[in-house]
């Protein structure tokens, strides 16, 4: 089983894909955590990603797509895989299309989790982290025991400027368009279905569990 999930920031991509991951015995494959492993093996890939990030500059799609060529290839994917993070545009779909066609291989369903906004900028906007451990919070979701404090070593809790309203909003209006032709490109391929993301997390884990049972 061959997965991509999509959608926009804070639609749950990650820990769904993490328990897909568990359930189905699939490795849940993240860009972000690639970048990651990359860097710390320092494969080419890994020092080539790294000098971009400490430039402060967004790595290049071809390293990018490298770093997905590199991961599908191993012999944990050969069963399947969980995407999550990646295609983000056109050109890396199509670049994905092609890594797997040289695998003999294909994607089976892309999944595009969706989210009213105002459920998307409450989940995005009431995270709150530790400077201290980096351990997560939520104001609503996951609060810590005393408000504002971290639970496991006492520093007082920030909200990080990525998840302030103001970015939140053009965080998301610059995603939308790009999800949008992302999502054109696979309708067109007949791989894509829309997905309610709205929910708690074992809920919404139940309802992807019957949809692959009845898609695949
Ligand atoms: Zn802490």
């Amino acid at each position: 089983m061959n997965l991509v999930l999509m959608g926009l920031p804070g639609a749950g991509k990650g820990t769904q894909a993490g328990l897909l991951e568990e359930k189905y015995e699939i490795p849940h494959v993240s860009t972000g955590d690639m970048f990651r492993a990359a860097i710390k093996n320092e494969t080419e890939l890994g020092k080539e990603a790294k000098s971009y990030m400490d430039e402060g500059e967004l790595v290049p799609d071809e390293v990018t797509i490298g770093i997905v060529r590199e991961r599908l290839k191993k012999p944990d994917c050969q069963g399947g895989f969980i995407l999550d993070g990646f295609p983000r545009t056109v050109e890396q779909a199509e670049a994905l299309d092609e890594i797997l066609e040289n695998q003999e291989s294909s994607l089976d369903l892309v999944i595009s989790m969706v989210l009213p906004e105002d459920e998307l900028m409450k989940r995005l906007t009431g995270r709150r982290v530790c400077p201290e451990c980096g351990e997560n919070y939520h104001t609503e979701y996951s609060p810590p025991e005393k408000e504002g404090v971290c639970d496991r070593c006492g520093a007082e809790l920030i909200q990080r400027s990525d998840d302030r309203e103001d970015t939140v909003k053009r965080r998301l209006e610059v995603n939308r368009e790009k999800i949008k032709n992302l999502q054109d490109y696979y309708q067109d391929r007949d791989l894509l279905v829309e997905f309610d993301a709205s929910g708690d997390v074992e809920e919404v884990h139940g309802r992807f569990v019957e949809l692959l049972e009845d898609s695949l």
